[in-house]
């Protein structure tokens, strides 16, 4: 594991990168640690503002898939993207090759300007690889953790997904095993949202703790 990280010289900084699979509850997590007073970088936000209308990747994605995918008004076509996408890995790759490098910019950008500022930093990133922790230098990788079942109940329930939608998306993703191998914090969010939200406050003093041990200068 990297050490906890002093990212400038007055104020030190904890960084860590958060991760889940679609309905573990990652973004409530998320929410729950700004609370407790973490500063968040949000990797599908920037994903989202990078292919905004008048940015590099938006014309570089009109160049390669044409007009078809963008709306009326001229932004990018999500689900019209997607769709484009599926089951053609050589389209696949083309948008990789066209997203993946102005997120990854941007999100070292964003990282290292919370860092700067000090205390808690966290990076949230839904598909989060062995590169992210070492160009982000994240401290630690925490995942929340939801079995299959449960997130798929979570998402037909909560956010009126269709259950077949929300299985196949479930099941698109990084296995949990994968994933859970990833972590050096597992978050079990299994029970009820009382029950997440005291786990995030022992996460939060946990994360405190560390962040202290990050501003104690050695042999104190
Ligand atoms: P996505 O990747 O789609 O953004 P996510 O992992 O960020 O999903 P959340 O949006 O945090 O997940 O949670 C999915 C849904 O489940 C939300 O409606 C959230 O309010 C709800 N939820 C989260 N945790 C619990 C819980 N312990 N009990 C009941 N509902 C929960």
């Amino acid at each position: 594991m990297t050490p906890a990280s002093s990212d400038s010289a007055g104020a030190p900084a904890l960084v860590i990168g958060l991760t889940g699979g679609i309905g573990s509850g990652k973004s409530t997590v998320a929410r729950l640690l700004v609370e407790h007073g973490a500063a968040l970088v949000d990797a599908d936000q920037i994903a989202r503002e990078v292919v905004e209308p008048g940015r590099p990747a938006h014309r570089a994605l009109l160049q390669r898939f044409g007009t078809d995918i963008v709306t009326a008004d001229g932004t990018i076509d999500r689900p019209a993207l997607a769709a484009r996408v599926f089951g053609d890995p050589v389209a696949l790759a083309d948008l990789n090759a066209i997203t993946h490098p102005v997120i990854g910019a941007e999100l070292l950008a964003r990282r290292n300007a919370a860092a700067a500022r000090g205390g808690v930093v966290v990076v949230d990133i839904p598909l989060l690889r062995d590169e992210h922790r070492r160009a982000l230098e994240l401290a630690l990788v925490v995942v929340v953790d939801a079995p299959t079942e449960v997130a798929v109940e979570r998402l037909v329930s909560q956010r009126g997904m269709d259950r077949t939608d929300a299985e196949a998306r479930v099941a698109a993703q990084a296995d949990r095993a994968t994933r859970l191998a990833q972590a050096d914090i597992v978050v079990d969010n299994v029970a009820s949202p009382e029950d997440l939200r005291q786990r995030v406050d022992q996460l939060w003093s946990d994360l405190a703790a560390r962040l202290a041990l990050t501003a104690t200068p050695p042999g104190r």
